[in-house]
């Protein structure tokens, strides 16, 4: 596996700050009075930031300023919140390479991957500020005469967010946009390992001019997370990250009956039939398994291949796989980053080696990288392992990181039922040039994503974003369904015929 250059220093002289919680519009330490550092995964002596480790006592004060910023936010009509929402997304544009290259520093994905992820943020916050002239309700014509009768939907209050680490700008904004153009105010809880650009995007919107108190920030790990969720005065929780946290999520947020918004894991798969076009699946599956080092919830950790390509295929993915440039992202010749942290390597690690003891041929990778450039950093081996059986732990499990399983099946209906054998429920694709086959496994496959001849990774902000099973709750990110989250509706009846009319009830004519 080739290796590239180090850490383009330029960023090393830049002066290290240290941050606060943003509450009520201002930078306050944590009441604690502890901080995290954050250092880059790709090379720990960058130190990035110092940042705030709150616990519950910044979550009160930071709840109690998003709800008393609340009335005039929600009063303030929703084009003119639209329009904050524009000039936020302006800034993102201007800002665009700047907080990209933070993102890279702080989560390790290469550039052109951190660009996007900003330009998600860009795509949601332009998509949202529209929303400012629609979130449209219904009218329907009343059962009785001189009657009118609409639908509308109301914000909830102080929404909670809860953010993981590998999509760091581009998740915030997916809650943050929705939530605030329908007139609720945010708290959000960055993900420990990617702080700034969450603060980047609440600079973006401060500097777009949102008030002070409806954005509202604080850093820090599981307890702030928790204490988040299960406060009574946030109405709404959305939360994005691993099905185990979630489910406690879940659990805080049902005794108060919350509105609870769950995006989970994945362990997805990509379906390759005898009559692909080989060198495209090939390719996405190579972007789909280790865009991101594997530390998407889309991963294509999981090919499926028709047994008469198997062969071919997996000699190509594998020559393919082994020249991938692994090293730090900011270096624009990288192909794939490092892990986010020391305890990911670690559990990719131990993948590795469940996969062996499994059964599982290993054809390439299998182990960290730890010398020269790497020394200093989370790196790990492209990793393919190939004659995998579906009940294996490679092949069921989420990993989260460079490993892909190769599963050879005899037909599409074999494929379908591997496919859909797991516990999550993502993104799925198949590549094929049977339009038969293609439609069979889209009606098929049991997931809130699918894709025909490309990877499992590509959604855009203006189709609904989630999973089935364990991957999500029924709720869906992204595009007018995120709206749902956020809001409640109202059904509101009038009656303009000046006397007691009862619906639904007799009424003589
Ligand atoms: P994680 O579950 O460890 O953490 C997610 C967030 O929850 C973090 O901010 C964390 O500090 C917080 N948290 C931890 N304990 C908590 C608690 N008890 N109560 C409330 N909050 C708590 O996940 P991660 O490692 O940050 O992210 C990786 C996971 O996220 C993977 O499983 C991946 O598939 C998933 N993910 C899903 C999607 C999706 O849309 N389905 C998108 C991205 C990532």
């Amino acid at each position: 596996m080739e290796s590239a250059g180090g850490p383009a220093t330029a960023e090393r002289s830049v002066e290290v700050r240290n941050w606060g919680n943003f509450i009520g519009g201002k930078w306050v330490p944590a009441a604690s009075g502890r901080t995290l550092e954050n250092r880059n995964p790709a090379d720990q002596d960058d130190l990035i930031g110092v940042f705030a480790d709150s616990g519950a006592q910044d979550v009160e004060q930071a709840v109690a300023a998003a709800r008393a910023a609340f009335p005039a936010w929600r009063a303030l009509p929703a084009p003119k919140r639209g329009e904050i929402l524009y000039r936020c997304a302006e800034i993102l544009v201007r800002r665009k390479e700047e907080f990209a290259r933070d993102a890279t520093r702080e989560m390790g994905k290469v550039l052109a991957e951190t660009r996007g992820d900003v330009q998600e943020a860009i795509d949601m916050t332009y998509y949202m500020a529209g929303e400012g002239r629609r979130q449209f309700g219904q009218t329907t014509p009343s059962e009785l005469a001189n009657k009118f009768q609409m639908s509308v939907r109301m914000p909830v209050g102080v929404a909670g967010l809860i953010t993981p680490w590998n999509f760091p700008m581009a998740i915030p904004s997916w809650k943050m946009m929705p939530a605030l153009v329908l007139g609720n105010t945010v708290v959000i809880k960055s993900a420990p390992d990617t702080p700034l650009s969450t603060v980047n995007l609440i600079e973006a919107l401060t500097e777009a001019g949102l008030p002070a108190g409806v954005v509202n920030m604080v850093s820090g790990g599981g307890q702030p997370g928790a204490a988040l969720a299960a406060h009574p005065d946030v109405g709404v929780v959305s939360f994005t990250g691993s099905t185990g946290t979630g489910r406690k999520v879940s659990e805080a947020c049902a005794s108060r009956f919350k509105h609870c918004h769950l995006e989970m894991g994945g362990k997805n798969v990509i379906m390759v039939m005898d009559d692909a076009n080989l060198e495209l699946a090939v390719d996405g599956a190579l972007w789909g398994g280790f865009g991101t080092t594997g530390q998407r919830c889309t991963a294509a950790s999981r090919v499926v291949l028709h047994k008469d390509v198997y062969s071919r295929f997996a000699e190509r993915f594998v020559e393919r796989a082994r020249a991938l440039r692994v090293g730090n992202g900011l270096d624009e010749r990288i192909e794939m980053g490092p892990l986010i942290n020391q305890a990911q390597r670690d559990k990719v690690e131990m993948y590795a080696g469940v996969g062996r003891e499994e059964g599982a041929r290993l054809l390439c990778g299998g182990h960290r990288l730890a010398g020269g450039d790497h020394a200093r950093g989370f790196f790990f081996e492209a990793t393919v392992f190939g004659d995998c059986a579906p009940a294996m732990r490679v092949a069921r499990e989420e990993i989260f990181g460079p490993v892909v399983s190769l599963i050879p099946v005899g037909s599409l209906e074999e494929a379908i039922e591997v496919g859909n054998s797991v516990d999550y429920g993502l993104s799925a694709s198949i590549y094929t040039q049977d339009i038969n086959k293609a439609f069979t496994a889209m009606r098929d496959m049991y997931t809130g994503i699918f894709y025909v001849n490309a990877p499992t990774i590509g959604a855009e902000t203006h189709l609904p974003f989630g999973g089935t099973k364990n991957t999500g709750n029924g709720h869906r990110e992204a595009c007018v369904q995120a709206l749902d989250v956020f809001s409640e509706w109202k059904s509101i009846y009038i009656d303009y015929s000046g006397h007691l009319q009862r619906a639904q009830i007799d009424t003589p004519e």
